[in-house]
């Protein structure tokens, strides 16, 4: 099967700029012949709020969404599938892939201050720690796993690239990035992985926050599913939607949902008609606007969202 998908978190109402993405996600798989999946990022406890997901569904098929079931589920939860995971952390630790870390981010923070070390990188503190020192450290503080990556004779990170359709190829070093936190929840980059290959989607579109991620993912789908599995995703990381001071839009923004939207009178066809205009696509229903969608003349710059645009 090849499938694209939406992955939203049900951490509240989606914005204009998700509710975007979510759009031009749509458009790709359609656009490329592909199924469309939906699937709730609800590992992240505390984030999660009630009633969201019904809410999001809601907004998605208000601006014209269309899902395809899979296995007779018109979407999917990570919470039900923490089996899976486990497994996948189980298949890496077999194979000598994973170690403990009793970083926090503060020491990672200190650590990578200091010289000869990569800002932001896992400075590989817990790397060799002997089990002497690992039993030491579970007395204080749990352990996060994380992924033993590859290393060259220099010590250096491997450099993995990802396809991406709007912008082009994705090069960086992949470091041990985290596989399950200290609470023992599955991270995203594990989770998403898994997901992704097991239910087909060999098309990523979302926002470009995240274009950073895409050669951990496919160097992690590699190492679970072998070589070819590594490139089997296509991507395509979109702009984001900015507010009027150029950050990236968020809740606090004023009326950016739906929901406040249409308080203050935008009813679903005009918002869905102001997001295909913001898209350069015309008015009308999303399946009339495939007709004219081409990703290469997609806009590449952020779309600057004022509320006295309307
Ligand atoms: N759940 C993530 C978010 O809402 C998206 C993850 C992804 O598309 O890979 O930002």
């Amino acid at each position: 099967m090849h499938a694209g998908r939406y992955a939203p978190s049900p951490s509240g109402d989606l914005h204009l700029g998700n509710l975007r993405t979510g759009m031009l996600a749509w458009l790709f798989a359609r656009w490329s012949g592909r199924e469309f999946l939906l699937r709730f990022e609800d590992l992240d406890a505390e984030r999660t709020v009630e009633g969201a997901e019904a809410q999001q569904l809601e907004d998605l098929h208000a601006v014209g969404l269309t899902f395809d079931s899979q296995h007779g589920h018109s979407s999917i939860r990570q919470s039900e599938r923490l089996s899976l995971y486990t497994r996948a952390i189980e298949q890496l630790t077999e194979s000598g892939l994973t170690f403990e870390c009793f970083c926090s981010r503060k020491d990672i923070r200190e650590a990578t201050r200091a010289p000869h070390a990569t800002p932001g990188v896992y400075p590989g503190t817990c790397r060799n720690l002997s089990e002497a020192e690992r039993a030491h450290r579970r007395a204080e503080r749990p352990a996060s796993l994380r992924l033993r990556a590859d290393r060259d004779d220099d010590g250096a990170a491997p450099q993995v690239s990802a396809q991406d359709l709007l912008l082009g190829e994705i090069t960086a070093g992949v470091d041990d990035f985290v596989l399950q936190r200290n609470d023992g929840a599955p991270a995203y980059n594990l989770a998403v992985v898994v997901d992704d290959h097991l239910t087909g989607v060999d098309q990523v579109v979302r926002a470009d926050d995240l274009a950073a991620s895409a050669p951990s993912q496919a160097y992690l789908r590699g190492l679970l599913y072998g070589t070819e599995a590594a490139s089997e995703v296509v991507y395509a990381h979109v702009p984001l939607v900015l507010n009027a001071d150029g950050r990236r839009l968020a809740k606090r923004d004023g009326a950016v949902t739906r929901s406040a939207l249409r308080e203050q009178g935008l009813k679903d066809e005009a918002l869905r008609e102001m997001l295909l205009d913001s898209l350069g696509l015309p008015a009308g229903t999303l399946a009339a606007a495939l007709e004219s969608f081409d990703p290469a003349s997609l806009p590449r710059e952020p779309w600057v969202f004022r509320p006295t645009d309307l």
